[in-house]
């Protein structure tokens, strides 16, 4: 494939832009060369700049789960604009959207938008320090909580210390605040808490982790966080950016049969506008302002562009009753398709999959956390990404990634994609 004109565009960007980009890991820097630049996209697949076709497993990293450009969202977006494209006044959309998540996602009353899958994290933890009146949070190494201050920390010395900055720029103060638990490992997070008693606001979770490549979590692990956080009062914190109306209507908490106290939203719930949410019941969500005390704002939240986005996005996803099933079928004929090539052609692997998100971990033993998942060989990845890309497949370029299974993607794509990945493992 020849990328001459995205290498030109990607020059040109870097003389004004940090890296040519606007969020790193669109850079390739994980697996070396040039990004590609998108001209166009629809269905299944995207177009670069230099008129290649992609079969597209990024998806815009998630919301495109009824592939590119799907007409009902395009058509609400112009309709809506030909109106006016922002107020600062409430909008009776924003009620519509509002009124449908609520209905969808268990055990919430309220939910606020804001702009983004960082916002509303950043947002669900300051609600949750405001509500419980205390000030440490946990996290799970290898989790993506998006990028503000309190989740760019990594692991200190020993388990049941504070973390540290993994960031210059975030100070050692608001590290002290964020302690690090291992993914999968109750054990490990009872230790944390019986260590800071009485000091632990929440503990925040992506209830299936798609930030370190995919990793479900283990039967009763989710199940037993609900009883820690209880016996403990604290708040437990479902990051659905990417699982939110992915896996389920309802998400991980209906998925697996656990309740949550703060959701939080992203990617799907926009439809591809720059969307995040964040949602609980009535006795948490009424401490936000102008109601309670937690202060929380945004001029473009609850754009009306973004909502008609999101709700017409929501509504196909509400009246489609067959869709999950769909798409995880789609996703375990993928699995079985490129598990067999790869046994085939003797490439040691782990795949990885829970509903429509899938990942190929190039490692022996089973994937259960970060350092489990950091065993990857990643030069076999990097190999792997590019003979891809060569084949028109598009996938994450980072071996940390999960893939985004778009119902757009035909069985004939799911062939053409097992396929890539034989020829590709016999040069690996
Ligand atoms: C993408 C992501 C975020 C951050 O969302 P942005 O919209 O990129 O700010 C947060 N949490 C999870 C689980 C994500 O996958």
């Amino acid at each position: 494939m020849l990328y001459q004109r995205s290498s030109a565009l990607f020059k040109e960007a870097e003389q004004v832009i940090p890296g040519g980009v606007n969020s790193p890991v669109r850079a390739f820097k994980a697996v070396g060369g040039t990004p590609l630049f998108a001209k166009s996209a629809k269905g299944a697949y995207v177009y670069d700049e230099d008129d290649n076709r992609y079969i597209d497993y990024i998806n815009s990293w998630g919301p495109m789960i009824l592939g590119h450009a799907f007409d009902p969202v395009v058509n609400a977006v112009i309709e809506k604009a030909k109106n006016g494209t922002s107020f600062g006044m409430p909008t009776e959309i924003e009620t519509k959207i509002a009124e449908l998540a609520v209905s969808m996602v268990p055990n919430v009353d309220k939910i606020r938008f804001v702009n983004s899958g960082t916002e509303a994290c950043m947002s669900a933890v300051r609600l949750a320090r405001g509500y419980t009146g205390k000030e440490k949070i946990i996290k799970f190494a290898g989790c993506y909580h998006g990028h503000s201050d309190s989740f760019l920390i990594q692991a200190g010395s020993g388990a049941v210390t504070f973390g540290s900055p993994n960031s210059p720029g975030v100070t050692q103060g608001t590290a002290k605040d964020t302690l690090l638990a291992r993914y999968n490992d109750i054990e490990n997070v009872k230790a944390l808490v019986q260590a800071n008693k009485g000091e632990i606001a929440c503990i925040i979770i992506e209830p299936v982790a798609g930030n370190m490549g995919c990793i479900p979590t283990k039967p009763n692990f989710l199940k037993d966080l609900r009883a820690l956080c209880s016996t403990h009062n604290i708040l437990l914190i479902f990051d659905e950016v990417m699982t939110g109306f992915r896996l389920a209507k309802g998400g991980v908490q209906e998925l697996y049969s656990v309740d949550a106290d703060i959701l939080c939203f992203g990617k799907v719930i926009g439809g591809g506008l720059p969307v995040g949410a964040f949602a609980a019941r009535n006795e948490i969500m009424n401490h936000l302002a102008p109601l309670g005390a937690v202060y929380q704002a945004g001029t473009l939240s609850g754009n009306p562009l973004a909502m008609a986005a999101g709700l017409a996005m929501l509504n196909a996803i509400d009246s489609d009753d067959d869709l999950f099933e769909r798409l995880a079928e789609k996703t375990a004929y993928l699995h079985k398709g490129c598990a067999e090539v790869l046994t085939k052609h003797g490439i040691i692997h782990t795949i990885n999959r829970e509903g429509s998100m899938i990942s190929i971990h190039f490692a022996k033993d089973e994937v259960v956390d970060f350092e489990s998942a950091a065993k990857g060989n990643n030069d076999t990845f990097k190999a792997f990404f590019h003979g891809m890309l060569n084949e028109g497949i598009y996938i994450a370029p980072s071996a940390f990634e999960t893939w985004f299974i778009s119902d757009a993607l035909s069985y004939d794509d799911l062939d053409e994609t097992i396929r890539a990945v034989s020829k590709v493992a016999q040069s690996l």
